[in-house]
């Protein structure tokens, strides 16, 4: 190899999985890797939310929702449907912008500090971008009726919703994960790294369940499942939580009043559970308030 020394494991993989694949090829493999993360990862909430086991029953944000094993696979083949006709399309027609920022597919791979820092930066951009971007589908008529209503159908969300959307939110929003590496070029493992992890931030903040447990507790600012299910909760009239990933936009602009409050409810009711359960012995059967 020209770099003048050995590969490293990861160059070695990356070698052999991008030869004999042209630059177009693997950046279509984005949305095949979307199509299988989607897939898979929420799998685990969809048993939780079929048992609705006691255990986790403490954990569930809106605990009067339940959904049925086809209303969650309706939603999964509609989110596919969009996949084919708007992602997969986006990803066609976006290939020439990529081409000219410079996303690299060659070797050497980036550095793990180059990939953590631009993706810090990517996550950062989105969540500015995406917190304007979705205010404003909120703040216009229009754009709410016509567009951004359909990803409120679910008022308590579920994994499958993370993308479920009217295709034109889907490239609007899109347009918010892409501008990160539109800004700072990457290699093209960062990109696709960007793209999968910004989906499974998605799905969890959509399961409907907050857990204690998260790693993502850990990390700063973070929004989380409670967060955003407040705003899929108060639906159509909600001024507040328009951030996708992060806390301090909407700390700065003043939309996370009405959230405080509810976040307490649902900290006291988690409370309250837990203090039944030592009291009896056994989990209580979950009542509704
Ligand atoms: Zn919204
Ligand atoms: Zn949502």
């Amino acid at each position: 190899m020209s770099l003048g020394r050995n590969l490293t494991y990861g160059e070695t993989l990356w070698f052999n999985y991008t030869a004999n694949k042209s630059d177009f090829y693997l950046y279509c493999h984005n949305t095949i890797f979307l199509i299988i993360f989607y897939t898979l990862v929420p799998l685990p909430m969809v048993m939780i939310e079929l048992l609705r086991s006691k255990k986790f029953e403490i954990y569930k944000i809106q605990p009067k929702t339940t959904f049925t094993l086809s209303e969650m696979m309706e939603c999964y083949r509609k989110v596919l449907i969009t996949f084919v006709f708007a992602v997969g399309p986006l990803q066609l027609f976006s290939y020439p912008i990529i081409e000219w920022v410079g996303i690299r597919t060659s070797l050497p791979l980036p550095s793990a500090s180059e990939v953590f820092w631009q993706l810090v930066v990517y996550f950062l951009v989105e969540d500015y971008a995406n917190y304007w971007l979705h205010r404003m589908l909120h703040h216009y008529k229009w754009g709410y009726d016509k567009i951004h209503r359909v990803h409120h159908e679910y008022v308590a969300p579920i994994s499958f919703a993370a993308p479920y959307a009217h295709w034109a939110e889907i490239i609007i929003l899109g347009l918010a994960s892409f501008l990160g590496p539109l800004l700072v070029p990457c290699h093209m493992f960062t990109f696709l790294l960007w793209f999968v992890l910004r989906q499974i931030e998605a799905i969890e903040t959509h399961s409907g369940y907050e857990f204690p447990w998260s790693p993502s507790k850990y990390i700063p600012f973070y929004g989380g499942a409670i967060y955003h299910d407040y705003h899929h909760f108060v639906g159509e009239s909600c001024h507040s939580n328009f951030a996708s990933v992060f806390t301090y936009c909407d700390y700065i602009y003043g939309t996370d009043k009405g959230y405080r409050y509810q976040k307490e409810v649902f900290e006291k009711r988690r409370e309250k559970l837990k203090m039944e359960e030592k009291v009896n012995g056994s989990a209580p059967v979950f009542k509704s308030e």
